[in-house]
């Protein structure tokens, strides 16, 4: 309702002046010139509030200059929207000082780097784990600041999906960090860190509590089956089945402590040695074995088609493959076919395990690697295994830059896969 108000009273303060101006000039017997001075006047009023107005959109007086006719509304509106953006930008203000509070207080390390590892912005803890100083690092590279080989190769791998666990933080070794890479723009990085001291120590109190028990058992055990194997059973005539049972059991307990021995020994190395592994002939001592296991139940094939040897620890390489391979006769039934196979694979090169054997259902296969996972217990131990062959060539595997793929059809057979990248192969003998 101001608006129309204001623009009639305009019109009116125009229409007023026109007539006094030609009033006057009518006095004088100039009456159009009268009128046109009025207007005149009307015009350079309205040119002083235009100036007005653009004077105080140029400056930071947040008072709005008073109107005059038709511009009282106009700098009223205006007064309004400034209004709103003073309180928009409070707000987006306190949103912002929230979120800064928020990260500062994270325990966790932030760091914002580009594509060319340049800061652009850190937390509090940042400085704390990483010892970055404020501001004297801003548009430093990370990786001039941080030096760790593993870190620095890391970074540049740009591995979104793998953080880097148990590293030693710059300033202090026995502080523990975990790294994670996150892309949450284009060209920005997020680094978090995390110091993982705590978990790691429980990490190593359970390593040595498992190497320590294993060893601990490992003498009375070796004593017993000692005894046990050098008793005949055919003297001890009704307690025969008795006796045959506890040397098969105390077989068994000494297979669990030799495998969690192993298992200590991968977990507790940091690398394996490097030295090049002759894959082929180590096949074939496998091949060997597995023929003298399978005492002609099984048909057992090996094609070894790649000349490439790996590089790492011959010792645990033969510990993994020949792992899957007594795997795969022990879940065979007679009569089924075995094929071990070694040849080159889009990464690298890859030993297959291919069986027609009992298969695995779907939702035992992401488990198979764990620690005394099993899937028919009584199976398992009727056949003598530990439960621990596959974390085996799991550890081993991780330990030479390897994965493992695992097909089953349940009824059908399945295939375990060793992929080997190219990093790890170096020309070997002929096959
Ligand atoms: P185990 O000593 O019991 O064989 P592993 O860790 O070697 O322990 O294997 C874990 C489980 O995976 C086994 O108990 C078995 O159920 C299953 N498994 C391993 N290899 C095969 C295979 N070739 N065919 C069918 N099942 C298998």
């Amino acid at each position: 309702m101001k608006t129309p108000r204001a623009t009639e009273r305009s019109l009116l303060s125009m229409v007023g002046l026109a007539g006094s101006g030609a009033a006057i000039g009518f006095l004088f017997g100039y009456a159009g010139w009268g009128a046109a001075m009025g207007l005149l006047l009307f015009a350079s009023l309205q040119l002083r509030q235009l100036l007005r107005l653009q004077r105080w959109l140029g400056s930071r007086d947040m008072s709005v200059p008073e109107g005059f006719g038709a511009w009282q509304p106009v700098f009223d509106a205006l007064e309004r929207r400034r209004k709103l953006d003073r309180q928009r930008r409070k707000r987006l203000l306190h949103a912002l000082e929230a979120f800064r509070d928020a990260a500062r207080a994270l325990p966790d390390g932030l760091i914002a780097i580009d594509e060319d590892n340049q800061i652009h912005w850190f937390n509090k803890s940042a400085k704390r784990l990483l010892g970055l100083r404020y501001p004297a690092d801003v548009d430093q590279r990370l990786d001039h600041l941080v030096r760790a080989p593993a870190f620095v190769r890391w970074l540049s791998e740009g591995r979104f999906d793998d953080p880097l666990i148990d590293q030693p933080a710059p300033q202090d070794e026995r502080v523990r960090l975990l790294y994670r890479l996150i892309a949450y723009r284009p060209g920005l990085r997020m680094l978090i860190v995390r110091d993982v001291s705590n978990l790691m120590r429980l990490e190593q109190v359970r390593r040595d509590f498992v190497a320590n028990v294993s060893h601990e058992l490992r003498t009375p055990l070796t004593v017993i089956s000692g005894y046990l194997e050098a008793i005949e059973p055919e003297e001890l005539n009704e307690f025969a089945p008795l006796f045959l049972e506890m040397r098969q059991q105390s077989r068994r307990m000494s297979h669990i402590v030799e495998d969690l021995l192993t298992l200590s020994r991968l977990e507790s190395q940091s690398a394996p040695r490097d030295e090049p592994a002759a894959i082929c002939p180590m096949l074939e001592r496998i091949h060997r074995d597995a023929e003298a296991l399978s005492q002609g139940q099984h048909q057992i094939r090996l094609t070894c088609e790649a000349t490439l040897d790996i590089v790492g620890s011959g010792k645990d390489l033969h510990s993994a493959f020949s792992n899957l391979v007594v795997n795969a006769v022990r879940y065979t039934p007679t009569g089924g076919r075995i094929d071990l196979h070694y040849g080159l694979h889009a990464e690298g090169t890859a030993f297959s395990v291919i069986d027609t054997g009992q298969g695995i259902a779907a939702q035992h296969i992401p488990r198979l690697t764990e620690r005394f996972y099993r899937v028919s217990n009584s199976r398992s131990r009727d056949s003598g295994g530990t439960g621990l062959g596959l974390a085996i060539v799991k550890h081993v595997l991780s330990a030479h830059g390897a994965r493992l793929e695992i097909e089953s059809t349940l009824g059908k057979g399945s295939t375990f896969r060793c992929i080997f990248p190219a990093s790890r192969l170096v020309p070997g003998a002929m096959p």
